[in-house]
């Protein structure tokens, strides 16, 4: 039986949104009530989930194990669980860069107390909030990584981390619409960090945005934190 279209997308962020930030990013996990929230919401009628994020994909099919949610990655070079699975024409080509890059930012940040690397499929994450000396001057790490970013490459910043990214006008708002034109849905999308300050900013005024903590933003919505993303979820489930 073919599946009724949905006709809202629900487009969210992984970490600081759905998930609290942590001293080790690999620590972090989707609480068992968020889980089940998520799968709920996935089973209304009309509604599908999204969970895109700068995560590598494998990292997301394990976080987000039977939240029935769909998924982009890498920032939203991929897509799967709605449609067809979708990769980016140029992932493959941009995948052979991160292990030389990651290899180069470990020498980078050798001697950085708390720095770590964490290379992706096509990027590569300088994570630094456990680096006492770069949370006080941020701004040293960013002039070393930027000695070393390769053309065609560029250092975006977030929440205590640099990442190395391809500079592809490609990005989660523009995986978030591939995904509403799939299923012809509107848009709700929740986030918190600054590669979702890009997506809110591409969707402009196509999609509902909802801005994650405090700070500057182009959303337009905020929620307080992880629990004000709980409490939208629930009145969303509820529509
Ligand atoms: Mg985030």
């Amino acid at each position: 039986m073919e599946r009724e279209p949905a006709r809202l997308l629900i487009a969210l962020d992984f970490d600081g949104t759905l998930a609290a930030l942590k001293r080790d990013p690999a620590a972090v996990r989707l609480s068992a009530s968020r889980r089940s929230l998520l799968a709920r919401l996935g089973r209304s009628p009309g509604v599908r989930v999204l969970v895109v994020s700068g995560r590598p994909q494998a990292f997301l099919r394990r976080a987000l194990a039977g939240a029935g949610a769909a998924l982009s990655g890498e920032h939203g070079w991929v897509l799967e669980g709605i449609g067809p699975e979708w990769r980016h024409p140029r992932l493959r080509a941009r995948a052979r860069q991160p292990p030389a890059l990651a290899a180069a930012a470990r020498r980078a940040v050798r001697g950085l107390k708390g720095g770590r690397d964490e290379p992706k499929t096509a990027a590569v994450a300088v994570h630094w909030r456990r680096a006492p000396a770069v949370i006080r001057d941020p701004s040293a790490l960013r002039r070393v990584l930027a000695g070393i970013r390769p053309r065609g490459w560029r250092l975006a910043g977030g929440k205590r981390v640099w990442e190395f990214r391809p500079a592809d006008a490609w990005g989660k708002g523009e995986a978030i619409a591939l995904a509403a034109r799939r299923l012809r849905a509107r848009v709700v999308f929740i986030g918190d960090d600054e590669t979702d300050e890009e997506a809110f900013r591409s969707l402009g005024r196509r999609a509902r945005t909802v801005k994650v903590g405090g700070g500057a933003t182009r959303a337009r919505e905020r929620v307080r934190g992880v629990s004000g993303v709980d409490a939208l979820l629930r009145r969303l489930a509820r529509v």
